[in-house]
């Protein structure tokens, strides 16, 4: 019997402290600093070299989705207004458009210059004036790109920023890699972001611990899943306060500003990344209501946990049976 202890590096999503394996061939451990976030990789692999050419494959992604990596086909488009960005690049660019249509702008890639502006991940970020964000707000207009083939085209102002998909994407091209090379069991973790495939040891699933919003050092609860990714959005994931008040990274882009909804995070379980790490950031802007009709609506395959700012917890009906609340998180569990 082989006890594993996952990485806590995991910055949204905890597993749960201790999973048993008991295989022969026991999971390789790698994790290595990228798109801002420590990535973790855990498979059922004696490949180590695998592990270097999943490392290399997100450096890749890196680049390809990057905003401000000076020489990334992204920071060129963003410098130039027109640009060959690659087929890849492009085709994220088109669902990430997609999604926007879809939430009623709620998730918006084209809110580069608003997040510039806020600079929330620097090391001396202020709140911008009212009039800077007003002068700003006209430059999101997401129906003014232009994608033909490969070559993107933004009007003058306009930043695109794929840092609410790009986690999501690469963790399912991470877990593709690792299938295409054989591994049936894995874990990815990209700190928003968690990718897995098959089980840790057998007749076991997956446990994937919710962070608590309001506590990060604890659980809500744990999803019992397979084969899915699941993104979290919250507003205490990378945030400064000013005067006693928060001001954290998603931007309602109505408004410019960080987004006040009666959500305190989302998880977000899917088989698509781009469609779980998208949507987590849209159904944190939109509010339960609205992300709820959204679910009902059956445009998206996904499911979802809401923590709501009451502490409440709402659940949807397809994870009946896979979430189950932590005995510590003291609040109200409904299935919608
Ligand atoms: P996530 O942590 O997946 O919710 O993504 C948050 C990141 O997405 C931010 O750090 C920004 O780069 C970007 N972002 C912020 N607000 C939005 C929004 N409303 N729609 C799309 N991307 C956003
Ligand atoms: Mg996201």
């Amino acid at each position: 019997m082989k006890y594993r202890i996952f990485s806590a590096f995991v910055a949204v999503l905890m597993l749960s402290p201790m999973l048993v394996s008991c295989f022969s061939s026991p999971f390789m451990h790698h994790g290595f600093f990228a798109m801002d976030t420590y990535v973790t990789v855990d498979a059922r692999t004696s490949d180590s070299g695998l592990l270097k050419d999943v490392e290399n494959l997100v450096y890749e992604d890196e680049r390809l989705f990057s905003r401000t990596f000076a020489g990334t086909k992204l920071y060129e488009l963003n410098e130039k207004g027109e640009y060959d960005v690659g087929e890849e690049t492009a085709r994220i660019i088109s669902t990430a458009l997609e999604i926007c249509e879809a939430t009623d702008g709620a998730f918006n890639p084209c809110m580069g210059s608003l997040i510039e502006l806020w600079d929330i991940k620097s090391e001396n970020p202020r709140v911008p004036t009212d009039s800077e964000i007003s002068s700003l707000l006209g430059t999101v207009d997401s129906s003014l790109v232009k994608v033909s083939g490969s070559t993107v085209t933004i009007p003058e102002g306009m930043k695109i920023d794929l840092g609410g998909i790009a986690k999501g994407c690469s963790a399912e091209k991470v877990i593709g890699l690792l299938r295409a090379r054989g591994v049936s069991d894995a874990l990815v973790g990209f700190g928003g972001s968690i990718a897995c495939i098959g089980s840790p040891s057998d007749g076991e699933t997956w446990s994937v611990g919710i962070r608590n919003p309001f506590d990060t050092g604890s659980v809500v609860g744990t999803l019992k899943v397979t084969d899915c990714i699941i993104s979290v959005s919250g507003s205490y994931e990378r945030y400064f306060e000013k005067d006693g008040k928060r001001y954290h990274h998603i931007l309602d882009p109505k408004t410019g500003k960080p987004s006040e909804s009666d959500i305190e995070s989302v998880a977000v379980i899917s088989k698509s990344g781009a469609v779980s790490d998208a949507l987590s950031t849209a159904l944190f802007v939109m509010g339960f209501e609205e992300a709820l009709g959204l679910y009902k609506g059956g445009i998206y395959d996904f499911e979802a946990v809401f923590v709501m700012k009451n502490r409440d917890i709402v659940v949807t009906r397809g994870l009946e049976g896979a979430f189950t609340k932590d005995d510590g998180y003291k609040a109200k569990v409904t299935y919608r």
